[in-house]
């Protein structure tokens, strides 16, 4: 069977424009960079590109994931952000994720988006489709957590594992997608898989190899945690090791990725050093796999390494050509004992990750 052409890209000027804190690193207008990049080059003026406008997610959607109670303090944290403490969710207005007006019905948008993008990627006329706005991967139950208010790419997984299907979760953000994990803990109906920067090093601390899913999940959580500094070739090396072998072994109906494009060697939020050519490579994977795909964006602090990098996942998305300059000129590779080292910390990462499946 082959597989549809083209690809979506979930777009609306109010994805991009809330502001977390002045001196936040998530940027959320960082997107109109991709956006405008992506508009420059004519990606959407060829047939196979499609605009998606996303949609508000429902109550009862967000409540697939989050308990009510915390999903009514998102509400009264958007009305008023400055008038009460709601530090026992997750946000803290000197912190991580503080409150900030209009907090929930943006984050609704963004979370309706990865679902806009789920049904169009769904529907068999394209590729996949792509929310880069979403991705928020840390968000649990009742908190928020690292920048997320609502965990869209785990509702997204809920959705699909209703509706009876087998869902491949690889996610490739710097960090640990703890808030995915811990929703599927217990079950072999979503594989999560997450390589990420150790947790020994960087927020959230969790994501070792020995977390591996209970009862009837039970080595359905997949942990690939690589050492701090890992540049291009062993982290290709990783994904190659574990990534196609495990989820073509697991033979999802669907796969849904977070592309979190804080690994660049140029973040100023962890220590990964990867460039745009392994993460060529890995998408490229992930388009060529024979499997629906749907998309989402993450972390990405670098606003330039964001702009390239997305555009040049999207152009992938489409087959379309990548222009040259979108791609890291001179990528950093370690030479000599710390090349040593993190190889073989690496090898000890894929190891762990493999031992630990199903
Ligand atoms: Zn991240």
């Amino acid at each position: 069977m082959s597989r549809p052409k083209g690809a979506g890209f979930v777009w609306d000027p109010a994805i991009a424009s809330h502001v977390y804190r002045d001196d936040h690193p998530l940027k959320p207008k960082r997107l109109i960079g991709v956006y405008d990049t992506l508009r420059q080059i004519g990606a959407f003026d060829g047939p196979g590109a499609k605009v998606l406008a996303p949609r508000a997610a429902t109550i009862d959607e967000i409540e697939r994931i989050h308990s009510p109670e915390y999903v009514e303090a998102v509400k009264r944290a958007s009305a008023s952000p400055s008038r009460n403490d709601y530090s026992q969710w997750g946000m803290d207005r000197y912190r991580d994720t503080p409150p900030f007006k209009g907090m929930h019905e943006v984050s609704l948008l963004t979370t309706g988006g990865s679902l806009v993008a789920m049904d169009e990627s769904l529907a068999g006329d394209l590729r996949v489709a792509v929310n880069f706005s979403g991705g928020l991967h840390h968000a649990m139950r009742e908190r928020a957590s690292g920048f997320c208010i609502y965990n869209d790419p785990a509702i997204v997984c809920a959705m699909l594992a209703d509706r009876g299907m087998k869902v491949a979760y690889v996610d490739i953000d710097a960090h640990h997608g703890d808030g995915v994990q811990h929703a599927f803990y217990d079950s072999d109906q979503v594989l999560t898989i997450s390589l990420h920067e150790t947790g020994a090093a960087l927020f959230p601390g969790t994501g070792f190899a020995d977390e591996r899913g209970i009862g009837s999940g039970a080595g359905y959580s997949i942990n690939v945690a690589l050492p701090p500094y890992t540049d291009d070739a062993p982290y290709v090396r990783a994904f190659d090791a574990v990534v196609p072998h495990l989820v073509d072994r697991f033979r999802p109906d669907v796969l849904v990725t977070q592309q979190g494009i804080d690994p660049h060697f140029t973040d100023p939020l962890t220590h990964l050093q990867l460039s745009t050519h392994a993460r060529e490579h890995v998408v490229r994977w992930f388009a060529d796999s024979p499997y629906p795909w749907v998309a989402m964006g993450g972390g990405g602090y670098s606003l330039d390494a964001v702009r390239r990098t997305w555009a040049m996942e999207f152009l992938i998305m489409l087959g379309a050509e990548i222009p040259p300059e979108l791609h890291d000129a001179d990528p950093p590779a370690w030479s000599g004992e710390e090349r040593r080292q993190i190889d073989q910390l690496t090898d000890e990462a894929i190891k762990g990750a493999l031992e630990a499946a199903w």
